[in-house]
């Protein structure tokens, strides 16, 4: 009777299932944790700015080829205005509108500007786009007339000479500012540039419930995509467009059980001063009915020139032949008989 456990069954699992339980919850709160949807995404704002990027490189093609079509002057003279311009129209169509509010490059990623908070975000966005836009413009365009013109060399004490030194100052400034709001921006997730900070303008996620993940399959099957058309540009140069269709005739000819070659009876047929190569190149030029009406029969005007003559002993012109066996190679034939031809000898 010692041997019996001491106490029920049910009382020895139920400390044992509280202790699981316990752990179960701890471990189901961690993993919701980590695969709830990030309130700052970073990667998804840098990403946003590489779309619009991309799609501005996308549009500068078009319209450079178009104006290069009526000047093409005009294209490495006014390349700046014609960036500036395409990202011009792109930011007034999206960020600039009232019902978007967002870069394309951001609405793809499922990002907005916040306008909770404000009411005057459109007008904010708009200041955004021209200080961006506009004032990397008006800089390019003020440092390049200052260069062009030697303001650096200028005379000390010049007024030239200040307002490049002033600038040249403002631009350091700047420089330092934007990588310390950048590190910010790595450490928060808001404002990634400087003006969207002086604004206090801010990206929220458009719909909060979205997965903001790409599928993994999704990806997988661009990256084989993009390696196999890679390897189709790497191969392609070294495959020999008509050796290959004369492979592919030869071998699916065997698998029918066809002779390697077919021989046209009338090309076997011409007399031995003909040239068979000539024959058939002179036939394929010309229309059945004028080769006849115009310059009689067509055989007659391909009398071999400077014979040569392969093993089988038919003969042809040293250049008709000599051409056929440098461009078919290991693959070339005899037009009259079909058998290969590997060397040709003068005739004598
Ligand atoms: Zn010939
Ligand atoms: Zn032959």
């Amino acid at each position: 009777m010692s041997d019996l456990p001491q106490e029920s069954p049910q009382q020895r699992w139920k400390p044992a299932w509280a202790a699981a339980e316990a752990r179960l919850r701890e471990n189901a709160g961690q993993t919701a944790v980590r695969t709830a949807v990030p309130r700052n995404s970073r990667v998804s704002k840098l990403d946003a700015d590489l779309l619009d990027d991309e799609l501005t490189d996308m549009l500068r093609e078009p319209v450079t080829k178009a104006m290069s079509l009526l000047r093409p002057q005009l294209v490495d003279k006014h390349r700046l205005e014609i960036d500036t311009a395409i990202k011009a129209v792109l930011f007034w169509l999206s960020a600039g509108s009232a019902s978007r509010q967002a870069t394309y490059g951001q609405s793809l990623q499922n990002l907005k500007y916040d306008s909770s908070g404000h009411r005057d975000v459109l007008r904010r966005l708009r200041m955004f786009g021209a200080l961006s836009i506009g004032g990397a413009y008006g800089w390019a365009k003020l440092t390049s007339y200052m260069a062009a013109n030697g303001w650096a060399d200028a005379p000390q004490n010049s007024f030239r000479r200040m307002v490049w030194r002033m600038l040249d100052r403002l631009e350091r400034v700047t420089r330092v500012a934007t990588l310390l709001n950048f590190l910010a921006f790595v450490a928060t997730g808001q404002y990634k540039t400087l003006i969207e900070r002086v604004l206090g303008l801010r990206l929220v996620f458009a719909r909060p419930q979205v997965a903001h993940s790409v599928s993994f399959e999704f990806l997988n099957r661009q990256l084989v995509w993009h390696a196999f058309t890679e390897f189709v540009m790497f191969a392609l140069p070294l495959v020999n467009p008509a050796r290959a269709r004369r492979w592919v005739v030869r071998n699916s000819r065997a698998v029918l059980g066809l002779p390697a070659v077919t021989i046209d009876p009338a090309v076997a047929a011409l007399p031995e001063h003909i040239c068979a190569i000539c024959h058939n190149a002179e036939s394929a030029s010309l229309s059945p009915d004028s080769a006849t009406a115009v310059l009689g029969d067509p055989a007659e005007n391909c009398a071999v020139v400077n014979p040569y003559v392969a093993k089988c002993g038919h003969s042809y012109c040293y250049v008709c032949i000599k051409t056929r066996m440098m461009a078919e190679a290991d693959e070339c034939t005899c037009l009259r008989c079909g058998q290969h031809i590997d060397r040709i000898w003068q005739q004598v």
